[in-house]
């Protein structure tokens, strides 16, 4: 049984769901597919990983109710204008093959070829929420600047911060300004993209537990109380990656990958000052 975790808004979301950067267009359908056999029911995806109408097909073709799955979806930096914001969200729902999204996400705070700022792409989003066609909306690598900006630009905190987040890279920083306004962290690159897997203390305590470091790292997360959605193309990591809730790790191992922390340079992706 996968925990769900209760947003500022009042709606829930699936505390482990399934992430889908770098999935190929052509291989999203049965990856999907199978995630969603193994059990996932909370999709990551966005304007940028091109594989929207793929994920949509997928899970058409799985034959669940639409409240059965929950989806979030991110506009792209090249979309940051507001009328960007409403044309390509409208995109984004006919490739999902859905009439209302449960999540939007600003992807990156700076914009591509727009010379306002993610203000105005935040209002525009608010606007969705408020048109009924949005269940939440949400924002990406924002840093506590961002999001002091827009909240006291506009005075509505958004429902989440999906920011890099995982042992190398804690990112305590965006965390702890995202907790105060009580906006919930989607830790992407939970597993370090990979970088984290092979790490000595990960793969003592996991051999101490008799489970996989994926799983040590993922349950880290977990009880960090954090959003998280690894991404594997293969059955058999998907598996693995969902049985977490079915042990704990102590106070004492918490301890030890929370101490594995690298600060800035443990970053496996783009620092969100400068990425546009
Ligand atoms: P991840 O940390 O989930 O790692 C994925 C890598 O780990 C892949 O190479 C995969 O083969 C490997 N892996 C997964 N499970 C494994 C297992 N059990 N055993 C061994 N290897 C395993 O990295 P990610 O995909 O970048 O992050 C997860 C999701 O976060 C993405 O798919 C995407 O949805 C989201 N994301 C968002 C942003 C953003 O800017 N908002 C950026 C990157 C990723």
């Amino acid at each position: 049984m996968i925990p769900s975790t209760t947003l500022n808004d009042g709606t829930t979301i699936p505390q482990l769901g399934f992430g889908t950067f770098l999935v190929p267009p052509e291989e999203t359908a049965a990856t999907v597919g199978t995630a969603l056999e193994v059990g996932y029911r909370h999709i990551d995806t966005a304007q940028l990983y091109g594989n929207e109408a793929e994920v949509g097909q997928a899970i058409a073709e799985s034959g669940l109710a639409r409240d059965e799955v929950y989806l979030t979806s991110k506009v792209g930096n090249g979309e940051h204008k507001p009328d960007d914001v409403y044309r390509s969200f409208d995109e984004t729902l006919e490739k999902l093959r859905v009439d209302k999204l449960d999540l939007f996400l600003i992807h990156w705070p700076l914009p591509t070829r727009y010379d306002g700022d993610f203000v105005s792409t935040w209002k525009a989003m608010v606007d969705l929420v408020q048109q009924g066609r949005l269940a939440s909306a949400g924002v990406s690598n924002f840093q506590p600047a961002h999001l002091e900006r827009i909240i006291g630009e506009t005075g509505v905190a958004p429902a989440v911060n999906q920011i890099e987040a995982h042992p190398y890279f804690r990112n305590d920083d965006a965390r702890k300004a995202s907790h105060e306004h009580a906006i919930a962290v989607e830790a992407w690159g939970p597993l370090g993209q990979g970088a984290v897997l092979k790490d000595e203390t990960v793969g003592g305590i996991a051999a101490a537990i008799d489970r996989a470091p994926s799983q040590v790292i993922l349950r880290w997360h977990i009880q960090r109380g954090d959003i998280i959605f690894p991404k594997s193309m293969r059955r058999e990591r998907m598996v693995e990656n969902f049985q977490i809730f079915d042990f704990a790790l102590t106070d004492e191992q918490m301890a030890q990958i929370d101490a594995l922390d690298r600060g800035p340079e443990g970053r496996v992706g783009p620092d969100p000052d400068t990425f546009d």
